[in-house]
């Protein structure tokens, strides 16, 4: 039978393996008690894919990737490929996947489950029941303007200049996500700049009103410098639900945002294209942390954040949302029984494996669906 939902897997290097050998068990149970028809092709990429095929993504595995409706991404790198030259390195895939697939908005979910409300540095009433969403614009912007480059001034002094430059349609169509976006989740968008002291942020903060002026009235905007950003969110993180900004700040911003959470382990991430003439929107999905190989082939690492990376993608390309809060579910109630793997462990609570781990969330799906 033939399944529109073509997915790319690309599990990586280190943990990143071990991480997404348990979502192709949720993957398969979903096949099997839901009757959903995945079309799953499984690829090479980083590290893995340097020392078998010559480079950290080949040619085939990309245009793969460019004819799935979904890619999800592990972790790549490690300390074997440090000294590979730069255009193969295990980073260089990931760039190209962003680059050629126009993957120009990032989405950072940080949401803290009740049960680890304690992991955070945080106080627990600030945080708990935390889920804010940060969209970062990831294509444009200060880390791709030009000019950029160092020159020498004279003997002694070189200069080094990068280039923060945006265009309307480029702050439209982040600013546009952001708003459908918000309008699936607590009807809010705060838009993030610096418009008073940069150009950049002037034009950002003009097009994000006139696009909610025309066209999105129905969604509450507030506009926020970007250092009172980053003080509002340790001091009342709960006052937000989408935020939107541009690549620098949406670098910062983001991980204030992760750490309201406490572990890397817990945090998945979404990366959204344009639509295209085909009318769907590409998509690449991966947790936000590496491939830890201070802990791989250890059966330490937590799988959550692999896991939920495919519950949003079952939510934003597939529009399967109650499967979606399905798998989330599982996981809340996981973490509501006391399982922890060593990162989210506290003083001397038992810690369990990836696997244990992987295998606690099918039996809670199990459970939650009565199969
Ligand atoms: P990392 O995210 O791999 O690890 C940072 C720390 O967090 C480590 O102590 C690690 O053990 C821990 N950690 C990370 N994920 C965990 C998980 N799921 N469960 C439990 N603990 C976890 O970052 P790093 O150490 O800076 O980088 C290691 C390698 O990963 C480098 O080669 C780096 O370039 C690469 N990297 C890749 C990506 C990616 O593929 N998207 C992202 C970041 C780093």
């Amino acid at each position: 039978m033939s399944s529109n939902k073509k997915i790319l897997i690309l599990p990586g290097d280190g943990i990143g393996i071990e991480v997404m050998n348990e979502v192709l068990n949720v993957i398969d149970w979903m096949t099997k008690k839901k009757s959903v028809s995945f079309d799953i092709a499984k690829k090479l990429v980083g590290g893995s894919a340097y020392d078998i095929e010559g480079d950290s993504i080949s040619d085939t595995t990309m245009d793969e990737a460019l004819k799935a409706d979904a890619v999800l991404f592990g972790a790549v790198g490690g300390p074997q490929w440090d000294n590979v030259e730069r255009s193969k390195r295990p980073e260089a895939a990931l760039l190209r996947l962003r680059k050629e697939l126009d993957l120009f908005a990032n989405l950072r979910p940080a949401v803290v489950f009740d049960a680890l409300a304690n992991s955070s540095p945080l106080k627990s009433e600030l945080i708990k029941s935390l889920d804010i969403l940060i969209l970062r614009e990831l294509t444009s912007g200060v880390y791709f303007g030009q000019p950029r480059g160092v020159e020498k001034i004279n003997d002694f002094d070189e200069k080094a200049i990068d280039t923060q430059s945006y265009t309307t349609s480029e702050i439209d169509r982040i600013g546009r996500v952001g708003f459908d976006l918000a309008k699936k989740r607590s009807n809010k968008v705060t838009s993030v700049e610096k418009s008073n002291v940069m150009e950049t942020g002037m034009l950002w903060r003009k097009t994000i009103t006139k696009l909610h002026e025309n066209e999105f009235n129905d969604v509450k905007l507030n506009h926020m410098l970007a250092d009172n950003c980053a003080m509002q969110l340790v001091r009342k993180p709960k006052q937000f639900d989408v935020i939107v900004t541009d690549n620098l700040f949406g670098d910062l911003l983001s991980d204030v945002a992760a750490m309201l959470t406490g572990s890397l382990g817990m945090l998945p991430s979404a990366s959204l294209g344009a639509i295209n003439e085909k009318g769907k929107r590409p998509g690449m999905y991966e947790p936000v942390h590496g491939s830890a190989p201070d802990i791989a082939g250890q059966d330490k690492a937590n799988p959550l954040a692999m896991i939920m990376s495919f519950a949003m993608m079952l939510k934003y390309s597939f529009d399967m949302l109650e499967d979606s809060k399905l798998i989330e579910k599982a996981i809340q109630n996981v973490l509501s029984k006391g399982l922890r793997t060593p990162d989210i462990k506290q003083g001397n609570e038992k810690a369990i494996s990836t696997k244990e781990m992987g295998a606690a969330v099918i039996e809670e799906l199990n459970i939650i669906s009565g199969s």
